[in-house]
């Protein structure tokens, strides 16, 4: 194990089904030659969430320590919305969200990954100010977890299409070091932030308004659409409008190459995914 550090590292998985369980999830992530992988907490579209098996969540404890995984991220349901217009909503993703974050705490210092919402309607200065509300009751200053609000395409009347929007989240939440960001290169691309021209220049402005520090997670994934259009329709790395070189700038870069890199990418199998990761690791410089 000595000489370990003499080769190139990166951090990268991919978003895997969390049914087998975590030593399921953690067998196909060495299969596919990755060191960390992101699940849902539950079905993506909402409902109840699996029994914890202690056993499986210690075997994979101890696969993952003797394989220097890095962290792994828990992805909340779409259908998660902490600023809905209608209060029912509201509430029950506040449970939910609740709810996921005792649950995750079974593997200590995960990653929790949601989308910060929509507001239908209500503007986005109310849904800001819900999100953190909501933030506040559900953060408890002791838990492991690293609770990440994702950065949006922008699409309909989504939160977090904007940096701003997540620094005003962030800053109305109480316990600031239980909280981040997961940087997805698709919607920070489709919401309008030029990374092909440039990524410099994007990361600048995200540490002027954010810290770039507050980077815990970056999704990686090309996009099928262009800056701005708002879309959020990832593509497979190289195939969509952000291109390779981009990519492979983004594993590169000292802000960004010590995170753990997640894979989102439309694939039919784990062998895309495999294959995915293997040109990402031929483009580490
Ligand atoms: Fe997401
Ligand atoms: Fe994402
Ligand atoms: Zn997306």
């Amino acid at each position: 194990m000595t000489g370990r550090h003499l080769y190139k590292m990166i951090n990268i998985g991919c978003h895997l089904s969390s049914s087998g369980g975590f030593t399921s999830m953690f067998n196909r992530a060495i299969e596919i030659g990755a060191n960390t992988f992101q699940y849902f907490t539950r079905n993506p579209r909402g409902g109840v969430a699996k029994e914890i098996n202690k056993e499986d969540i210690d075997n994979f404890l101890k696969l993952s320590f003797q394989n220097n995984f890095s962290k792994i991220i828990a992805h909340a349901p779409y259908t998660l919305n902490l600023c809905s217009s209608k209060e029912y909503i509201r509430n029950f993703s506040k449970n939910i969200f609740s709810d996921d974050l005792l649950r995750v705490e079974s593997v200590p210092d995960s990653l929790y990954n949601f989308h910060p919402g929509s507001h239908t309607g209500q503007g986005a200065e109310v849904g800001i100010s819900q999100i953190a509300k909501a933030l506040n009751e559900v953060i408890k200053p002791n838990q492991t977890t690293t609770v990440l609000l994702e950065t949006m395409a922008g699409k309909g009347s989504e939160i977090g299409g904007n940096f701003k929007e997540l620094k005003q989240i962030i800053d109305n939440v109480d316990v600031k070091d239980k909280i981040g960001i997961c940087f997805d290169t698709c919607h920070v691309f489709d919401a309008g932030y030029d990374i092909v021209n440039d990524l410099d220049g994007v990361l600048k402005e995200f540490d002027s308004i954010i810290g770039i520090d507050m980077i815990k997670a970056v999704h990686l994934n090309d996009s099928k659409n262009i800056c701005g259009s708002k879309k959020d329709r990832h593509e497979k790395i190289g195939q969509g409008n952000i291109g390779i070189d981009v990519i492979s700038s983004i594993i590169n870069h000292p802000y960004l190459k010590n995170l753990p890199f997640i894979l989102e990418t439309p694939q039919e199998d784990l062998q895309g995914y495999a294959d995915e990761i293997s040109l990402i690791k031929s483009k580490i410089k």
